[in-house]
């Protein structure tokens, strides 16, 4: 007898034709002999809505009331699923992420898991019930406060809550067919990847790829729980995230991000301890950077640009400034309209030649490059957001990641 964990997103428990749909392969994966553990987020745009309903109310809520308020979402889906569950005559309950013992750290909106005790999941298991959980959202056992862990948070739920129960496999249903070579919208002849090695998708999701949030498959890989991203409209295999894949293609994918923004603090001095100085004070106000480019100092003064989330780049403004202020550099210029694309693949690491292809690939389209950055397995280029489309179609083609891709059999 095998444990699954199910997950099912948004879009696919978005009304109660779909709720019904979802508990139809619930009740027959219980069927077939099966544990099983559902996770679920909220429904449709609910989460979305009562942000929306929140900034109304007040323009920056305090975070407490806020995982409050964006919990409630989840739990209408799961009692609702709950509900469905037991219409098919399969035994269902639902728990909030604080009663299936999703414990978490204090820090509301952005709560990380530190254990799952799993106590009344397992008693329900053992009863031969099937457990739905509300996603994203655990406690704080310390203070006993509701936490969330960030948007996009049930698919973590469910990777650790796998984990946690030792599943066999974690299911993450979803709206899409899986994991695809780039976004079908902006690239018609995208591919379903088959299979993705964690590491390779930890990039991708890193770097914008919306399918699945990024901590949930850290966990996987800590954990080595297979993920299967798969669609809830039909039964076809989606994309097997797991260690080791059999064959390894040379690039997986292309990945594009909107969601950031560039800072550049213009001509500070260049001495030890500028960037510290830089630093420090946006490290302190929790923002998340992601790429760092400092140039080469000419006349004892030096460029530096960072990128961060534009939901916190006024805040990243305001602090760069003072900073510059107080070092003594030019000023700071914000750029919004940039966007960055991404090359992801295992394979780059044996292969020279492939950051000059890109280069290339969009030097020949005519798209500046504004920042780079790279790790072992990826590639990422900051461009106008205006030819990010472009971008991403144009290196999509140029590693022909279209047809079936070139593949190396790795041991
Ligand atoms: N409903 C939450 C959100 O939209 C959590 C999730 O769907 O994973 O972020
Ligand atoms: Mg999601």
């Amino acid at each position: 007898m095998s444990l699954i964990v199910q997950k099912y997103g948004g879009t696919s428990v978005g009304s109660p034709d779909r709720i019904d749909r979802v508990a139809d392969r619930i009740a027959e994966t219980s069927g077939d002999g099966h544990d099983v553990v559902v996770v679920v987020s909220a429904m449709g745009k609910t989460t979305d809505d009562l942000i929306d309903l929140a900034e109304t109310i007040h323009p920056d809520p305090p975070k407490r009331e806020m995982d409050m308020l964006l919990t409630a979402g989840e739990r209408i889906s799961m009692a609702l699923c709950a509900m469905a569950v037991e219409k098919r005559g399969v035994g269902a309950v639902s728990f909030t992420g604080s009663q299936a013992g999703i414990l978490t750290d204090a820090s509301h909106g952005s709560a990380r898991i530190v254990e799952i005790t799993g106590t009344r999941v397992k008693e329900a298991l053992a009863e031969g019930r099937v457990v739905i959980i509300g996603g994203m959202q655990g406690v704080d056992p310390l203070k006993k406060e509701v936490t969330t862990l960030g948007r996009g948070g049930s698919d973590a739920t469910a990777v650790a809550v796998a984990a946690a129960l030792g599943a066999d496999a974690c299911e993450i249903y979803t709206d899409v067919d899986g994991v695809y070579t780039a976004d079908p919208r902006i690239v018609p002849d995208a591919r379903k990847i088959d299979e993705i090695s964690f590491a390779e998708m930890l990039e991708m999701a890193a770097a914008g790829a919306g399918v699945l949030m990024s901590r949930a498959v850290e966990f996987g890989r800590r954990f080595n729980i297979p993920i299967h991203v798969r669609s809830s409209f039909h039964d076809r295999t989606g994309t097997w995230v797991k260690e080791n894949t059999m064959e390894q293609a040379v690039i997986s994918g292309v990945a594009h991000d909107r969601s950031e923004a560039k800072v550049t603090v213009r001509s500070v001095p260049d001495h030890p301890g500028v960037a510290a100085a830089v630093f420090e004070p946006l490290a302190e106000a929790g923002i998340n950077l992601d790429m760092i480019v400092q140039n080469i100092a000419r006349d004892g003064s030096t460029d530096i640009s960072f990128t961060a989330p534009i939901s916190s780049i006024d805040k990243a403004e305001t602090i760069a400034k003072a900073t510059a202020e107080a070092l003594g550099a030019e000023g700071v210029s914000v750029e919004r309209g940039v966007g960055k694309v991404s090359l992801v693949g295992a394979g780059m690491k044996s292969h020279p030649g492939v950051a000059a292809k890109v280069f290339s690939t969009l030097s020949d389209e005519g798209i500046n490059i504004e920042m780079i950055s790279t790790s072992t397995i990826r590639i990422s280029c900051v461009v106008d957001a205006t030819r990010l489309d472009d971008a991403v179609k144009a290196l999509h083609a140029a590693f022909e990641l279209g047809e079936a891709a070139e593949e190396v059999v790795t041991a």
